[in-house]
This record gives structure tokens, C-alpha cells and sequence, in this order.
């Protein structure tokens, strides 16, 4: 197989894509909560994010991760009484 090499002639084009990166830069969001740091109240996870890994779980783990940040940021920030009752 290392005597086989193979040349790329192009992309397959945007149906054929498996991950997308976004336009939000991730210096414009906080880590901490995936809030943004320019718009009050806005909370960002997975492929909006300008953040993409190779295809085998770290795009998939980037939108659990972030999307679990994202969502229980806005919950304390806007329904915090919820989050009492979970806890
Ligand atoms: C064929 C394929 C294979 C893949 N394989 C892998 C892999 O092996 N490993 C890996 O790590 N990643 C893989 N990925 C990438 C991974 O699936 C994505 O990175 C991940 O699912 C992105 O999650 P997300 O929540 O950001 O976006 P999405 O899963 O795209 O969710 C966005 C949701 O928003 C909804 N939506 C869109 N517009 C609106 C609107 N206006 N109002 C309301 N809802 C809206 C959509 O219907 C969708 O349900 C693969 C992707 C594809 C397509």
C-alpha cells in the first residue's frame, strides 16, 4: 500500500461534505459558558463555531460538548429557577 500513492483531484462538493465550520471565532465566544462576547445573550455551540477536527468523533464530541455548555449557560442566565428545581 505505500508503493499506491494517490493524488486528489478535487472535493466532492457541499452535498457530499461531513463537517461544517462555521463563522463564529471562537476568540468572540467565552469557553467557559460558548457565550458570545459581542452580543449579550447569544450562546453558541457546534458547527456555527469556526471549529472543525478530523472525521471519527471530534466534530460529533465538539457538538455535545459545546451544546451542553451553551444550553445550561442560557438556562442559568435566563430560567435559573429551573435550574434550581433540577438540582
Ligand atoms: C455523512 C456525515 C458523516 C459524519 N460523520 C462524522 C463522524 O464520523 N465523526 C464526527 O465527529 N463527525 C461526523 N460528522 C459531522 C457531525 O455529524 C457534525 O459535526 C455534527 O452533527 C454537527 O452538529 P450540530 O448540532 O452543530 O449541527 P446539526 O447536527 O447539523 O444540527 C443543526 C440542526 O439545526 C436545524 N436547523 C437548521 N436551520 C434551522 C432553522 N432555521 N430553525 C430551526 N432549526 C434549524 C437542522 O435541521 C438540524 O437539526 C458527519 C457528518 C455527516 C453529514
Amino acid at each position: 500500500m505505500k508503493a499506491l500513492p494517490l493524488t486528489p483531484r478535487g472535493l466532492l462538493g457541499f452535498d457530499w461534505s461531513i463537517v461544517t465550520a462555521g463563522g463564529v471565532d471562537l476568540k468572540e465566544t467565552d469557553p467557559r459558558t460558548m457565550a458570545s462576547r459581542l452580543v449579550h445573550n447569544i450562546f453558541f455551540a457546534g458547527e456555527i463555531l469556526d471549529l472543525d477536527g478530523p472525521s471519527g468523533g471530534f466534530n460529533l464530541q465538539a457538538c455535545w460538548s459545546t451544546g451542553y455548555i451553551a444550553g445550561e449557560s442560557a438556562a442559568a442566565v435566563n430560567a435559573p429557577e429551573a435550574g434550581k428545581a433540577k438540582a
